[in-house]
């Protein structure tokens, strides 16, 4: 039984251009097929203006795994990959956040499904919205491109050729 899931990729830090194409060969390996790619975007660091910008891009991955198996390896890819965790909100090498899991809402303690700031963050909801603009968010019931439409977000989010 294959899943979809959506993966939200960030970097500030270092080669942001190649870490997310490293984080993509990881993420092929340890969760599934990458179905569909956004394109990348960059986007002023969201919460804390001081860093250097994101770049942002979103993945529609078919999987087997199950929702904590999902977020494990990608943790997992992440200490691989250099990241290492203090604070929050400062600059990392890689930061890889599950967005949607199918259609399902969960509350785990150290796992929120769907992903809690979607609607909040112009850098989620346009990569999303350029692959799925007709998907329903379970838990707030409107399309991606109506949450698009509504978001509040004042930051600049520039396509990358
Ligand atoms: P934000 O939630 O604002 O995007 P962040 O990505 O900077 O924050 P991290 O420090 O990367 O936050 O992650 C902290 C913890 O968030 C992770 O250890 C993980 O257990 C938890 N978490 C909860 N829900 C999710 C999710 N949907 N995807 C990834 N991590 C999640
Ligand atoms: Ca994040
Ligand atoms: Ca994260």
């Amino acid at each position: 039984m294959t899943n979809n899931v959506y993966i939200l990729l960030g970097s500030n830090q270092g080669d942001s251009k190649e870490n997310l194409a490293n984080a993509c060969l990881f993420i092929k390996e340890r969760i599934g097929l990458i179905q569909t790619k956004s394109s990348i975007y960059r986007t002023a660091a969201w919460g804390n203006t001081e860093q250097n910008p994101f770049l942002n891009q979103v993945l529609l991955v078919q999987t087997e795994l199950k929702p904590m198996d999902c977020l494990n390896n990608l943790l997992q890819i992440e200490t691989e990959m250099g990241r290492i965790r203090k604070e929050k909100w400062e600059p990392r090498v890689i930061d890889l956040d599950i967005l949607f899991y199918n259609s399902e809402i969960l509350n785990f303690e150290n796992l929120i499904v769907p992903h809690p700031f979607i609607a909040q963050r112009r850098f989620t909801l346009i990569p999303l919205v350029e692959i799925s603009p007709n998907y329903v968010h379970p838990k707030l019931n409107k399309t991606l491109l109506e949450l698009l439409e509504i978001c509040e977000d004042s930051l600049n989010v520039e396509k990358l050729p």
